[in-house]
């Protein structure tokens, strides 16, 4: 038999902070939203000892009033929320009114604020369940918030600390990420008594990107183009990384919404899904994405620590965003090729971004190119600068030039990119299938099997008939039309279904895997028409530059390359 007891105060408190505060960054995160919160222009972190021995947060924002400040360190005492309705339009950080009070549980809190109509600033002190009286005290307008001793009365919760520099390291990094989706702050971050970095108020967001992302790669980001979330109630704004500059994890991927930066499972997905044709599998984009909702769109109020946010119409987000991610890339992808391959007065027109639906039927990719026919758009579409071919170079790259540059094209890499493009043209509305003489029996292991029973209809959608055959055994009876010819590549397409499949959207993966698999590979001997046509084709495709993984299709060398190599310039 054991015995219930009522915990006293002080346990529940320490309970409750347990899930708010968990380390120094926590303390950081609900001393710096309050500090927005209250209109501050510029907001001071100071560090002590990784957070353990001091946090101190010092802003000019609105003060608390004396009478009010008696209420503030106490649990479920706030300004920002008076009735159970306010809760469905937060249009501030915080409003559990849990902070302070948590804080206050785990270490020694001390406020000391003054508003702009008091006199004098007033002080109090709080610990554990102790709240101490206010007090006058002489302050400079704002609040300042000092946490001392962190987790001593937690020694558990201490142990888990990492060194100081580690938990230092988080504090810099959420305050700067943070700071991204407030350049009109100045934020100041100082460590054991040296300033770390200041970063001045600024009406040009790139500046606060360089300190985030560095220079360089910050240089490297493309603004979003708000127009590409037309159908969102609401706006996005943001700067995503160009195709190539990728990077191993999502770590340096920023996501806020309605000024709150968290981890949304919602919108990493979208710009995932935005991106997947254009990053290899594996790899990540970075940036900052900032989507502005209607606050009742939004309820933030499902994780103690508002580090993630449900939306009402999160279908709707997610394909709002993703599209403004993948109309973004593509409009930069179309510049980069005007500017790289067919340079200004080259009269090349591209194909337009939405691929065509109605595209006659394929027959066979390689006799649709022996015909001349676009893959895409209409035939006056075709390149009015043409690319002569020269040569193939080892049997794996053509080489090409307009008679102004060189173009070097990886055979495989473009060509999977126009194969991919006339699949997603032509996915739905189910493609010509080519029935294979000799239907295949194939025999899967259990991780195989399970990932093309996933995949089986939208295999069909492409025009790949396969079919269960048993246990574990599947017949290919057809293959997409024009490909069986050339010995679609089945083992490898099925490896690459298998690996990872929750790194992309499944629709594209599936196609890009297709086009992959179905075309001319390095190695083979193209005839010169064929390479022409592969060529011309390309540069109507509506992202030419890249293969569906995002592996580059060409380089060129320009005139001024070619004559700095020959050191003309
Ligand atoms: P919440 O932010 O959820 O309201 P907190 O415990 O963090 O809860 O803060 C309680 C209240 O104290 C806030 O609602 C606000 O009125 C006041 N407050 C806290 N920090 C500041 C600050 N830096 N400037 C002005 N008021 C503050
Ligand atoms: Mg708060």
């Amino acid at each position: 038999m054991s015995t219930i007891y009522q915990l006293d105060e002080v346990t529940i408190g320490q309970i409750a902070a347990g899930e708010i505060i968990e380390r120094p960054v926590s303390v950081v995160k609900e001393l710096v939203e309050n500090a927005v919160d209250a209109g501050a222009a510029r907001v001071t972190v100071t560090v002590e000892g990784g957070g353990s021995q001091l946090i101190e947060v010092t802003d000019d924002g609105h003060g608390i009033a004396p009478g009010d400040l008696q209420f503030a360190p106490r649990r479920h005492a706030t300004s920002k929320l008076a009735a159970a309705s306010d809760l469905e339009s937060i249009g501030t950080l915080g409003f559990r009114g849990e902070g302070l009070a948590s804080i206050a549980s785990v270490a020694r809190v001390e406020i000391v604020s003054r508003t702009k109509d008091a006199a004098n600033g007033t002080r109090i002190v709080a610990h554990a369940d102790a709240i101490g009286v206010v007090e006058p005290a002489a302050a400079p307008q704002g609040t300042r918030v000092r946490a001392e001793g962190l987790f001593e009365n937690v020694p558990v919760r201490r142990e888990y600390l990492r060194s100081p520099s580690a938990e230092f390291t988080r504090i810099s990094s959420w305050l700067s990420s943070f700071a991204l989706a407030y350049p009109a702050v100045t934020f100041t971050l100082r460590h054991d008594g040296k300033d770390v970095w200041v970063m001045p108020a600024t009406s040009d967001p790139r500046e606060r990107l360089a300190m985030v992302f560095g220079r360089d790669a910050a240089n490297a980001l493309i603004p979003i183009d708000p127009a590409g979330a037309r159908t969102l109630d609401g706006t996005l704004r943001g700067f995503i990384s160009a195709p190539g500059s990728d990077r191993a994890d999502r770590r340096m991927q920023m996501l806020f919404v309605n000024g709150r930066l968290l981890r949304s499972t919602l919108l990493a997905g979208a710009w995932t899904a935005g991106y997947s044709t254009y990053a290899m599998i594996g790899r990540h984009p970075y940036g900052v994405l900032m989507l502005e909702l209607p606050p009742d769109h939004v309820d933030p109020n499902v994780h103690p620590t508002k580090s993630d946010v449900r939306l009402r119409y999160g279908s709707q987000v997610f394909d709002a965003v993703r599209r403004a991610i993948a109309a973004t890339l593509q409009a930069h992808a179309s510049e980069r090729f005007r500017e790289h391959v067919a340079p200004a007065g080259a009269g090349v027109s591209l194909a337009p971004p939405s691929v065509d639906a109605s595209l006659p039927h394929v027959e066979s990719l390689f006799s649709r190119f022996a015909h001349g026919e676009p893959v895409h758009g209409r035939a006056d579409e075709v390149p009015r600068r043409r690319m002569r071919v020269l040569s193939q170079i080892d049997c794996t790259y053509i080489l090409a030039s307009d008679g102004e540059s060189l173009l070097l094209v990886d055979q495989h890499a473009a060509h999977e990119r126009i194969a991919y493009e006339t699949i997603v043209a032509r996915a739905g509305e189910h493609a010509p299938s080519e029935p294979l003489l000799v239907p295949l029996t194939i025999e899967l292991d259990a991780t195989q099997s399970a990932a093309l029973d996933r995949a089986l209809e939208l295999l069909h959608e492409g025009g790949l008939e396969i079919e269960p055959f048993g246990e574990r055994s599947y017949r290919v009876s057809s293959t997409p039309a024009g490909y069986g010819a050339r010995a679609f590549d089945l083992a490898g397409f099925l490896d690459d279904l298998t690996e990872d499949p929750k790194q992309r959207d499944v629709r594209e993966r599936i196609w890009a895997s297709l086009a992959c698999h179905s075309v001319t590979v390095a190695g083979e001997r193209l005839e010169p028409e064929e390479m022409t046509t592969l060529v011309d084709r390309l540069q109507l495709c509506a992202n030419p530059m890249h293969c569906p993984h995002g592996r580059p299709t060409m380089v060129r060398l320009g005139p001024v390359e070619i004559a700095r190599m020959f050191k003309r310039v």
